[in-house]
């Protein structure tokens, strides 16, 4: 069984299982990739309507990847979040409808979480430095996070929805939209896809991912979720879907150890601290890949206990791999996860 595992830093390594046996004959494959948002994407097109070039697509797909950076990223200074996020006034900022519409989805992400959730997070992640200034992999002190903490509150956020704007309780207030972004991108990689008429394609930002249709070989994708030990590539599970978002979030990838400790870009916004619980990664599986990107980050900051719960209660398809104190993992899942399964 051929296992690919694409140039990525996902969370998720995008195991296209495929397993070509003798005398089968898959559908015709377009594949481009490359680097984004400081990881890689990656987009697969079983099929391709008559006319796409290879070339042609990867042209389209890095133009959609610039207006997602052009619109929300916090690494780009010109982006749209970023000019927001400087703008210090504290009446009403308009905004582009779609920037609007992001921020809209994560204070829902943040009503269901109680707060676990929450882009004003974005003064703490630069403080611990898992933002756009390169971290020095020290714990802050306890008045620099204080002085973080009371610029983050999703309360603090006022929408407006015509014409399109957002009022910042305070002018410092700082919105950091990583959690929901590469999630976004993917989504926005499908929109374009199926504006071209394709009918079967897995689209990749990182570890958030968008699949229609089904494979090469007419199943449904197979995805891999990893084991969430830093610096190996090792499948723990695999999952299959289509028509779908999924996404994973982990302790894994972005981090640094200190005095024996490990401090992950996962901020609990309660505390001003990483998370340290033993949640290892959690993989959401929901109708966009923006959604199970922002709840995959939401349950992996509410933890091992409080996580699966609120998923199980809410009826969210959600998969949880725990560090055990003695080495390994356990996984638990909810019900809604078990159809995705592969056997
Ligand atoms: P996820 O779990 O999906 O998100 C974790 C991230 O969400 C954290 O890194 C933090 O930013 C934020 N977060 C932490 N705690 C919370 C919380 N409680 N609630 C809400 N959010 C929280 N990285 C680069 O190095 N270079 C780049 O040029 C770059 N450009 C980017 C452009 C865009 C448009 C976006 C969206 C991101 C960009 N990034 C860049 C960041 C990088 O792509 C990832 O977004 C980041 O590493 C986190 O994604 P993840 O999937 O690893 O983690």
């Amino acid at each position: 069984m051929k296992l690919f595992f694409p140039l990525t830093r996902a969370l998720i390594v995008l195991a296209v299982l495929a397993v070509v046996g003798c005398g089968e004959k898959a559908k015709p494959l377009l594949e481009i990739g490359g680097p984004t948002m400081g990881t890689y994407y990656s987009v697969k097109v079983v099929d391709p309507p008559k006319g796409i070039t290879q070339e042609a697509l990867r042209q389209g797909v890095e133009r959609t990847l610039a207006q997602v950076i052009s619109l929300i990223s916090t690494y780009e200074p010109s982006s749209q979040l970023s000019q927001l996020n400087r703008n210090p006034s504290t009446d009403w900022i308009p905004v582009p409808r779609d920037l609007l519409d992001l921020i809209e989805q994560a204070q829902r992400l943040s009503s269901l979480s109680d707060g676990a959730f929450d882009v004003t997070v974005g003064p703490l992640v630069n403080l611990w430095g898992f933002g756009p200034e390169p971290g020095k992999d020290e714990v802050p002190s306890k008045a620099a996070i204080d002085a973080a903490r009371a610029r983050v509150g999703f309360r603090k956020l006022q929408l407006r929805d015509d014409p399109p704007a957002v009022r910042k309780e305070r002018g410092d207030i700082y919105i950091d939209l990583s959690a929901i972004g590469e999630g976004y991108g993917a989504d926005r990689i499908g929109a374009y896809l199926d504006s071209l008429g394709v009918r079967n394609y897995m689209a990749a930002v990182a570890g958030a991912i968008r699949v229609k249709g089904s494979n090469a070989r007419g199943e449904p994708w197979a995805i891999a979720i990893e084991e969430p030990v830093a610096g190996e590539r090792a499948v723990h599970r695999v999952v299959r879907l289509t028509d779908m978002g999924l996404s994973t979030s982990g302790d894994y990838r972005n981090f640094f150890d200190k005095d024996g400790r490990r401090y992950s870009h996962e901020i609990d916004p309660h505390t001003g601290f990483p998370v340290t619980h033993h949640l290892g990664s959690v993989t959401v599986v929901s109708d966009t890949a923006t959604w199970a990107d922002g709840l995959a980050t939401a349950l992996m900051v509410l933890g091992e206990d409080k996580g699966p719960a609120l998923a199980q209660a809410r009826g969210l398809a959600a998969y949880f791999i725990i560090h055990e104190t003695g080495g390994g993992f356990s996984d638990r899942h909810t019900a809604a996860f078990a159809p995705y399964l592969a056997p």
